[in-house]
């Protein structure tokens, strides 16, 4: 038996059959048909033409420009799904038929009712038309697919004959569905090994599985078909497909590679492409990927925890099982969120270009300014440390004001704010009252008295927030500019409130310019 194990990419039909997919444009079509041809999966199943005018168009331009895949159009065992089918593959210099028909007892009394009086008759039945339509295929081209819909829930004594029937009459691949997502893994496995055993030229085919993953089982029975025998996986890149989706290609092709040692097989996939691939899916399906998905998921190859960061940084072989640079993933990131230690930080400052940071400033860092941003987003990302560390740390003897809260209230015309600081260095906490057209405005009116308080009368000359947005509960960053008596002070602020960060700003330039006061050369010129 070979060890290739042929790959069928079926995104572009179970894909786009999610109920929740996008459809895709023409182009966006060919786009991921050329990624899926630049990830060199052997097979591109690129639609079911007679379903609609568009597929068939989209099927047609891809059996026309897409080289290195056999291109393949999906039909039932009707003579119009074949004839369509047909018409739009043949561009391709490897075209394909896929045809079908339900087999299981459930499907072929509902679907066939009108077919006999008795299962036995409908089943008689359901061959006989499998090995027409089978035949029809043929005569347009030799590589004919078969797939027994809902196989995974068919009697297997039924199954034999099916199969050998399609066989006899020219398939030269057989698909055994699991379509409803319904067999263990070692059912699986003995479904394969027995069709092996017991179909009559079973081995002049290629045998296939296309696993649905209803019950999370898509992966292991793609696995476990493999070792029965089975030489061709179907499947989406994300695990897209009807309902809870296909096979997650990406977690077959992989698992083949990282375990060769057990599974003895492997597949010609271009492997770095793989991340690429998954991307330009989930962004044209619209189908996010979920974070710790296998393989493919942001978080595939990330670390947070400070034991785990340790062991990666010595190897990422300590804590992870897959080579990341061979799917085109970054290996062992690093994230940092609360879980991650004072050296964890410290590393990444440095990392930044922040040296010589003592052990003092880290240590104030890490709780006043680290720990609190984190609790709020989650992941701490180098912007959002470059937004902290251009922030002074509240306890630095430059700060004559140290902002403690705000309120706001919307009155009729205008807003009224209350702003609540401590002043240095007797540390006595004092509030005003202000009023402006917005809440920033009033605030700001209310730093207006404090600093009065302090004989500074300041101007606002520039205003100005950013997003450091990867969220809607962020890091707002803000910039204030201030002047007094020719001096100018920049002030940034940062919070995920931007009316605070906004405050926080105006503080900060005020006590820039308080200090000025006392030692002007430190600001002055500083835009
Ligand atoms: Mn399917």
């Amino acid at each position: 038996m070979s060890n290739k194990i042929y790959i069928f990419d079926t995104t572009l039909r179970d894909g786009q059959q999610s109920a929740c997919a996008r459809q895709l444009s023409l182009e966006e079509n060919l786009m991921v048909a050329r990624q899926l041809a630049a990830l060199n999966v052997d097979i591109i199943e690129a639609g079911f033409p007679i379903a609609s005018p568009k597929i068939k168009e989209a099927v047609t331009a891809i059996a026309q420009t897409i080289q290195g895949p056999t291109i393949c159009g999906l039909a039932r065992a009707l003579e119009p799904d074949i004839s369509e089918c047909w018409d739009a593959v043949r561009f391709s210099t490897d075209p394909r038929i896929h045809t079908f028909i339900a087999t299981s007892d459930i499907h072929v009394n509902e679907k066939f009712k009108s077919w006999g009086n008795t299962l036995a008759a409908r089943r008689d039945r359901v061959i006989a038309q499998a090995v027409l339509a089978v035949k029809l295929a043929k005569s347009k081209t030799a590589d004919v697919e078969f797939s027994a819909e809902d196989a995974g829930r068919t009697d297997l004594g039924y199954l034999i004959e099916v199969v050998a029937a399609t066989i006899a009459a020219g398939a030269t691949t057989i698909n055994i569905p699991d379509t409803t997502g319904f067999c263990t893994g070692i059912e699986m496995y003995e479904k394969i090994k027995i069709l092996k055993e017991r179909v009559p030229g079973i081995n002049q085919v290629v045998l296939s599985v296309h696993c649905h993953n209803d019950l999370g089982q898509a992966t292991p029975n793609s696995l476990m078909a493999i070792k029965a025998g089975a030489r061709q996986i179907e499947g989406c890149i994300n695990g897209v497909g009807e309902r809870a989706g296909n096979t997650p290609l990406e977690e077959v092709i992989v698992t083949l590679m990282t375990r060769a040692d057990y599974y003895g097989v492997g597949t010609q996939i271009n492997t770095e492409q793989l991340k690429q691939t998954s991307d330009l899916v989930a962004r044209l399906l619209a189908i996010p990927v979920q974070p710790n998905k296998a393989i493919v998921g942001k978080n595939a190859f990330q670390h947070a925890a400070g034991i785990h960061v340790h062991g990666v940084t010595l190897n990422p072989e300590v804590y992870e099982a897959v080579d990341a640079g061979k799917i085109g993933q970054q290996a062992a990131t690093i994230v940092l969120t609360r879980q991650t230690g004072k050296h964890g930080v410290q590393n990444r400052l440095t990392t930044l270009g922040y040296q010589n940071l003592g052990e003092e400033f880290i240590n104030q860092f890490y709780e006043q300014k680290f720990l609190p941003l984190a609790d709020k987003v989650g992941e701490v990302t180098d912007q959002h440390l470059r937004a902290l560390m251009d922030e002074p740390l509240s306890n630095k003897p430059t700060e004559m004001i140290i902002y403690v809260n705000y309120d706001i209230a919307k009155r009729q015309n205008g807003w009224n704010a209350w702003l609540k600081v401590k002043l240095n260095p007797a540390a006595d906490l004092l509030e005003e009252a202000g009023q402006g057209d917005g809440p920033i405005d009033a605030l700001i009116s209310a730093l207006t008295k404090i600093s009065a308080k302090l004989d500074l009368k300041f101007s606002l000359t520039k205003f100005e927030t950013v997003g450091v947005a990867r969220g809607a509960n962020d890091l707002g960053e803000a910039t204030v500019v201030l002047q007094d008596n020719g001096l100018t002070a920049l002030g940034r602020g940062s919070s995920t409130d931007t009316i605070e960060a906004a405050i926080k700003a105006a503080i900060n330039a005020v006590n820039q310019l308080l200090v000025a006061r006392t030692e002007p050369p430190i600001i002055k010129d500083r835009l």
